[in-house]
């Protein structure tokens, strides 16, 4: 497989990797490889960067069959492993069971944390350091806004984090790239990515959220990057104070009800008898 990447990806992906110090020399790096498109491009995209990084750094991929009834295609995994020289660790589960069956209504926390916690297992055991994951801008948007309609929260996910337990550092190099950016440029791979053999695709909260910014946006251009920019940490942040405790709203209110000393005076003397006149 001829390895090349037009300049707009490799300045942006550096980008990433430069600004939130994703590699370094000698890193082990395992990627989560689904066989969808984003993890493809993934590893065909850090392969690329190995070729001609100022230092070195190892790769490997990891797919996590969840034991859908379809199972993953093998052969069609292992051979893109192997044109892109990457060893590929294969491991099947029965974590769609477990899922479905724990959350029938929303089994997609509990399918994501299994799934992670394989990876990351496999990453220690296998001596990698770092674990590369596909997600890219659109993920981290979406994850934003899902945050705050089904959580109340306002995060998303980071580009690069650690994980005390395992040590491992978790790295996101797509999250400078949008989506159909890197549905383009897989058209143009000789490889065919594995549809996704899950029966939830296209009816999940991420997939409503998604559908939601693009519709908004067709309305209103703005509504993305709106999105994106509030992600940010030096954003203009305007939020209410956190929900005061019941022993703090009564302090509050002693402080405030309380009579002051001037006005109690006042009203003690206006409330003297007065004198005959
Ligand atoms: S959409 Fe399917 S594969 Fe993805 S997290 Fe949810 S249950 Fe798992």
């Amino acid at each position: 497989m001829r390895l090349a990447l037009p300049r707009k990806y490799v300045k942006r992906l550096w980008r990433t990797i430069i600004e939130f110090e994703l590699l370094s020399e000698g890193d082990r790096v395992l990627v989560g490889f689904s066989g969808g498109k984003d993890s493809s491009f993934l590893l065909y995209a850090l392969r690329v960067l190995q070729e001609t990084a100022p230092f070195g750094f190892e790769l490997g991929a990891i797919h996590v069959d969840l034991g859908f009834e379809e199972p993953s295609d093998d052969q069609l995994l292992e051979e893109y492993g192997h044109q892109l020289g990457i060893p590929l660790y294969l491991e099947k589960t029965q974590i769609a069971q477990v899922a479905f069956e724990e959350r029938t209504e929303n089994p997609c926390s509990s399918c994501a944390y299994f799934r992670r916690a394989v990876i990351n297992q496999t990453a220690v055991t296998q001596g990698y350091n770092k674990v590369a994951l596909a997600h890219h801008h659109d993920d981290a948007v979406e994850t934003f806004l899902m945050s705050l309609l089904y959580s109340g929260k306002l995060q998303t996910f980071l580009p690069k984090s650690h994980l005390d337990q395992s040590g491992l550092t978790v790295i996101r190099p797509l999250v400078y790239l949008r989506e159909a950016e890197i549905a383009q440029l897989i058209k143009s791979l000789s490889f065919m990515p594995m549809p996704s053999r899950c029966p939830l695709q296209g009816k999940t909260h991420r997939w409503k959220v998604k559908t939601l910014i693009r519709d908004l946006t067709r309305e209103n251009r703005f509504v993305y990057t709106n999105l994106a920019a509030a992600m940010r940490r030096d954003g203009v942040v305007e939020l209410w104070p956190p929900l005061p405790s019941r022993e703090e709203l009564r302090q509050k209110h002693l402080h405030i009800m309380r009579p002051r000393p001037a006005a109690a005076e006042e009203k003690c003397s206006a409330n003297e008898p007065r004198g005959r006149q």
